[in-house]
């Protein structure tokens, strides 16, 4: 495992490397067939800064519309004062998750709806947006996603950001990477029937209520998006992609034979020793999906060497 190992930002606890090496065996000699990914979106598949410009945090998918430069001042204002005020409160240890969920709900839906209440999001307008925003996907994850479609993977992507960012984002920002065959998206999505939009869809997915997928996925209308799930379902690895230790909850409520978890550490490097007991492998300060397409090469192949 040589090739693993010396990935150059890759950190494995040393107590749990020999359990964790054998589990990264197993799910390569079971290979593709055998394998599916849930994978969060900020700040995971996105890069959350330039590797030039570490102090400067690119959008998330709420950050791509609530930037763009076509809504009214005021409602910017709102929505930037709505991060300043609740984003201390998401990243404060004191409060526990009971305490943080009212809150966490109120800042999305006070958000959501102030942008809704313009009048003028419409889906070309979104597109709009996210194809002027600087957000961007970390270098090769387009690869990985289309090696996964390619290799008939599921690709599951849990999100409490905007789904329909993401979405349009993947299907019409370079590089194009959608496929229907494998992926689906669990996020907030609006509801596109009426034009401009509303409204958002039920269920409202926030950083206390991630987990339990499949139940989320019950809810997804679409005959290729149950087809994806249920394709997932019945394989028995899964690999876990989050950048946050709440993204380790999108695991409660599914059963796997082997599930590998990686977390990107983007900042706050003195959280090294709590994410390696955290997360099984860790990639710091990495902006790339390189070791992904390693891996996910070495799971095509059924080769560990
Ligand atoms: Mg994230």
């Amino acid at each position: 495992m040589e090739w693993l190992q010396s990935h150059p930002t890759l950190l494995i606890h040393k107590d749990k490397k020999e359990k964790i090496l054998e589990r990264v065996r197993n799910i390569i000699s079971d290979g593709a067939e055998n394998l599916y990914f849930i994978s969060d979106y900020d700040a995971t598949m996105t890069k959350r800064h330039l590797k030039e410009t570490p102090e400067t945090r690119l959008p998330t998918s709420y950050g791509v519309l609530e930037n763009y430069s076509g809504l009214p001042e005021e409602t910017k204002d709102f929505v930037r004062k709505n991060v300043q005020k609740y984003y201390p409160q998401e990243m404060d240890a004191s409060l526990s998750e009971e305490e943080k969920f009212p809150i966490m709900v109120e800042w999305y839906t006070s958000s959501m709806n102030a942008i809704l209440k313009t009048g003028m999001i419409t889906v070309d307008r979104v597109k709009k947006a996210v194809q002027t925003s600087p957000a961007a996907l970390r270098d090769n994850c387009d690869k990985v996603l289309k090696m996964s479609t390619a290799n008939k993977i599921p690709y599951l992507i849990f999100s409490a950001g905007m789904g329909d960012i993401i979405d349009l984002t993947l299907k019409y920002k370079d590089p194009v990477c959608w496929s229907d065959e494998n992926m689906i998206i669990v996020a907030n999505l609006m509801d596109r029937s009426e034009e401009p939009v509303k409204k958002f869809l039920d269920p409202l997915i926030h950083s206390c209520n991630k987990e339990n997928l499949f139940k989320h996925c019950e809810q997804l209308k679409s005959e290729d998006a149950q087809r994806v799930v249920n394709a997932a379902k019945l394989r028995k690895n899964m690999i876990l992609m989050g950048d946050h230790k709440g993204d380790l909850k999108m695991k409660n409520g599914i059963t796997a034979e082997n599930i590998l978890t990686i977390g990107f550490l983007n900042d706050h490097f003195e959280n090294e020793e709590k994410y390696l007991q955290d997360f099984d492998i860790v990639l710091k300060d990495e902006t790339t999906f390189d070791f992904q397409v390693k891996l996910l090469q070495k799971i095509i192949e059924k080769n560990d060497c």
